[in-house]
């Protein structure tokens, strides 16, 4: 098999002059190592969320926030193209085609705007504009350099159902076409650049992947060629022991197992889309994090899960904010079958997806963590659902907390290892934070806790201590 090796750029690697340039000095240097080299790109930083924007303030009849981001995009990607893109002939082509990408842009938010309403497949035509422009510019910029690069839409490639903002992949379609249009490529010494994020429907109808979607492209992308490596190109050292956002101590982990990335990922890391890791580890494939401007730093390497050998440290502290905990709580609730079921069943049919659950040792009550803006919906249904119980007093109430947070400590055979959970319990108690619920996930690479959202940064430092004493 040729090495194959997949560059993932996401939206600040591309989202400036001397950040497009770093990315593509990246892909210079991977070219002559590499028999052949895949390029993902997510959109310009900040495109999409202007691209949505515009759409659903055009469908309430405002159209200026279209008119600025028209003009931004234009001047955003003009500013990288006169940098990148030296040869005047080479760049009135590019302007010309993300022109008549504007153009489009322009003729579906007023499309919205007539209709008075956004549908998720039209948000999806519109989100998509992003890397359908970056693409064109990052090919662009690296045949300046020299380099034998060709963009494909990955419409082309990867197959998805019609669940648009957040389509599901066929992954056999996928495969067959992605090998069908990028192999010849690669083949023929060409080096394909090719759109994060979007996908389409058996018919051509352009969906997305879900926000963040573009880390999830590249695995599909990466996964169908059976690719030996992916690099996920961000603007941190790798993932690292908290959101660097959030504590400014958090240090980059050199080396993580599958199972500790999926659950860190899972429990609000953005670093890495969730949904990235499946197609990876299924096909074991080497999957690396790493950032665009500090090249020479290995970032974070996920490894298999066999390959963990010291268990039980602290690797890692999540938070997810704008949680709700929800608890049915009653006496007469012991014994009799079925509550659990009926109440996820209930959630479920209001489309309200559950983050944890947490058991209490009796049977006396349970509790969820719902999104916060949920709520309400979520207490009325269950009211509805539990009220001849609530009626005959085997439920006494159903209620939701004030407004919480997720905090997840991530580390492989941590709930095993005597003592980690004390440690926990002993530091949040000496910061003063109240810990309102504890998850027992199945999982023995994290413990999550509920925390008051005004506890959250105190609790946040005070875990993440933990992770220095162990943790590299
Ligand atoms: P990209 O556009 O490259 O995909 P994202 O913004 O999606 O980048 O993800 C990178 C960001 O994720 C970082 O800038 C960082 O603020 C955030 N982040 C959150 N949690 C972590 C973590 N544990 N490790 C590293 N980065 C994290
Ligand atoms: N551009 C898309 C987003 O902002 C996809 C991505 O960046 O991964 O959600
Ligand atoms: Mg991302």
């Amino acid at each position: 098999m040729t090495p194959t090796l997949l560059i993932k750029f996401g939206g600040t690697s591309v989202g400036a002059p001397e950040s497009m340039q770093q990315s593509v000095d990246i892909v210079a240097r991977a070219a002559k190592e590499w028999a052949h080299v895949v390029v993902v790109t997510s959109a310009l930083s900040g495109v999409t969320d202007a691209l949505l924007e515009s759409a659903r303030c055009a469908a309430e009849g405002n159209m200026q926030p279209f008119y600025r981001s028209e003009e931004l995009l234009r001047e955003r990607h003009a500013a990288i193209a006169a940098r990148l893109v030296p040869d005047s002939g080479e760049r009135a082509r590019l302007m010309r085609s993300l022109n008549d990408l504007l153009a489009s842009f322009r003729s579906l938010c007023q499309a919205v705007a007539v209709l008075g309403e956004a549908s998720p497949r039209a948000l999806d035509a519109i989100a998509a504009l992003g890397e359908r422009m970056s693409v064109r510019l990052l090919d662009a910029a690296l045949r300046a350099r020299g380099l034998p690069s060709r963009f494909v839409e990955s419409g082309e490639c990867i197959v998805t159902d019609d669940h648009f903002q957040n389509a599901y992949p066929d992954l056999d379609a996928t495969r067959e076409r992605t090998r069908t249009v990028l192999l010849p490529l690669l083949q023929g010494g060409l080096l394909p650049v090719v759109t994060g994020f979007l996908a389409a429907t058996p018919e051509g109808v352009t969906t997305t992947l879900g926000r963040g979607g573009s880390d999830y492209s590249a695995a599909l992308l990466a996964a169908s060629l059976s690719a030996d490596e992916v690099w996920i190109m961000t603007d941190v050292d790798g993932v690292m022991t908290a959101d660097p956002r959030l504590v400014s101590e958090a240090r980059s982990i050199p080396q993580l197992t599958y199972r500790e990335v999926a659950e860190l990922a899972y429990f609000g890391a953005k670093v890495l889309h969730p949904k990235t890791i499946r197609p990876v580890i299924e096909a074991g494939i080497g999957l690396r994090i790493a950032n665009t401007f500090h090249p020479e730093h290995p970032g974070t390497w996920i490894v298999s899960d066999g390959e963990e050998t010291r268990h039980g440290r602290i690797k890692a502290v999540t938070a997810v904010s704008g949680a709700a905990l929800v608890t049915i709580e009653g006496r007469g609730m012991l014994g009799v079958p079925g509550v659990a079921a009926r109440a996820f069943a209930a959630v479920a049919a209001l489309k309200v997806s559950v983050t944890l659950i947490s058991q209490a040792s009796s049977e006396q009550s349970i509790c969820f963590t719902v999104p916060a803006d949920a709520r309400q919906r979520v207490v009325a249904a269950l009211e509805e659902t539990f009220a001849a119980e609530i009626a005959r007093r085997d439920i006494d109430r159903v209620w939701a907390g004030t407004e919480a947070v997720i905090l997840t400590v991530v580390g492989a055979g941590m709930r095993r290892t005597p003592g980690i959970a004390g440690r926990i319990f002993t530091a949040l108690g000496e910061a003063g934070v109240n810990v309102i619920a504890i998850a027992q996930g199945s999982s023995e690479v994290s413990i999550s806790l509920v925390v008051d959202a005004a506890d959250a940064q105190t609790a946040l430092r005070a875990v993440h201590a933990l992770t220095v004493e162990g943790g590299r």
